[in-house]
């Protein structure tokens, strides 16, 4: 039985930012470069302290590295996470002093938007350097909002998974999604367009009468989303949706949503393992964001974009049937497939 999840840590590079003037306080976290240069966004948000920041940038840069490998993409794992400052403070002085120090790693991390930071912040970014992702999108270019890509990598991931479950497609299948906002929503329309049933929650309400409106969904009190009749349950909101209090009352026999860190704990992937619940996990499946941005980076279309999109679907279906084939948790079998990517140059033959 599998009780916790251990992943491979290899010993994690890291450089503290710090410029008073600019307002700058925070760490680029660099896990892993074996596949190509470390790709991650850049996260502003309120830290109680610098050893809370970094702990934060240690874990998800850990993550990207399994994100960017599962996804094929030619880069390692990073994130910067920035202290916002207490009180007003110039953002373009600020994500320019972080561009600079982005700009003397000379290419081994790339950086994009992520919480907290937004378009504009990046073209402060690319001031002063040029690895940077996440800018204005430009016509036929990869590039712009992520989210319609991540929806899309969700869906297909979905049908995958669907197909593996009950050996069928999407019609007439009722799907739980739990959070309607950019990815959320933007799933809702496609599955409805596939004849798939809906049941949404969402603690804003407009973005519930929204959809309710539009392809005529039910709606469901937020507390009980997790509980309703439905065949699949889509976690689009936060991360920890799948705790062992939720995984005891899900009555759907297949997970497969966008949100990041979907396990409260890693014990709850045995705990779905021996309820009989399919879970398809969050990073091979909401992939189509980073896709996105690591086009960008490297000057790719949107027809690029999509034909790495598409592939979410065949290899959800791979993890999901080796899973079932040597009885383990999909998310054990899933970071092993990343670990072993994560081990070797993208040129290189596995
Ligand atoms: P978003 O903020 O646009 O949408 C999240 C929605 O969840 C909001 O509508 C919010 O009101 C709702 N919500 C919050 N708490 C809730 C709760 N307890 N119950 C029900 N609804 C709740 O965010 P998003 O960009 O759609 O991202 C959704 C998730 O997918 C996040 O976990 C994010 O990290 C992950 N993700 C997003 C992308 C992307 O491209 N945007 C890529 C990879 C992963």
């Amino acid at each position: 039985m599998v009780t916790a999840v251990h992943r491979m840590l290899p010993p994690m590079e890291y450089v503290r930012l710090h410029d008073e003037a600019a307002g700058l306080d925070g760490v680029i976290a660099i896990h892993s470069t074996a596949r190509g240069p470390a790709a991650g966004g850049c996260r502003l948000w309120t830290y109680p302290n610098a050893d809370a920041a970094m702990a934060d940038a240690f874990r998800l840069a850990e993550g990207m590295s399994y994100k960017n490998a599962m996804a094929e993409l030619p880069f390692g794992g990073g994130k910067a996470v920035l202290r916002k400052p207490a009180g007003a403070f110039d953002r373009r002085a600020l994500f320019e002093a972080f561009g600079a120090a982005v700009e003397r790693l000379e290419g081994r991390y790339v950086t994009a938007e992520d919480v907290g930071t937004s378009v504009a912040d990046m073209e402060f970014v690319a001031n002063r350097t040029k690895h940077v992702a996440g800018r204005t999108s430009r016509p036929g270019f990869a590039g712009g909002d992520p989210s319609p890509w991540t929806a899309l990598g969700v869906f297909e991931a979905m049908k995958a998974a669907v197909r593996f479950r009950f050996g069928g497609t999407l019609s007439g299948v009722t799907v739980a999604v739990q959070g309607v906002g950019s990815v959320g929503g933007e799933l809702c329309r496609l599955l409805a367009d596939e004849g798939a049933r809906l049941v949404i929650a969402d603690i804003d309400d407009t973005r519930c009468a929204r959809l309710a409106e539009d392809l005529g969904v039910r709606v469901a009190p937020i507390a009980e989303i997790a509980e309703v009749e439905a065949e699949v349950f889509a976690p689009c909101a936060l991360g920890g949706a799948l705790s062992e209090a939720s995984v005891s009352a899900l009555r759907a026999s297949l997970v497969c949503g966008a949100a990041n860190n979907q396990l409260a704990d890693p014990s709850v992937a045995q705990m779905l393992l021996d309820r009989g619940i399919a879970y398809a996990p969050d990073y091979v499946v909401n992939a189509g964001g980073i896709i996105n941005v690591a086009a960008e980076y490297l000057g790719e279309s949107s027809d690029d974009v999509r034909a790495r999109v598409l592939r979410i679907g065949p290899r959800t279906a791979d993890v999901l049937d080796r899973a079932s084939q040597e009885g383990l948790p999909p998310s054990v079998v899933a970071d092993r497939m990343a670990e072993h990517l994560m081990r070797r140059p993208v040129a290189e033959p596995a």
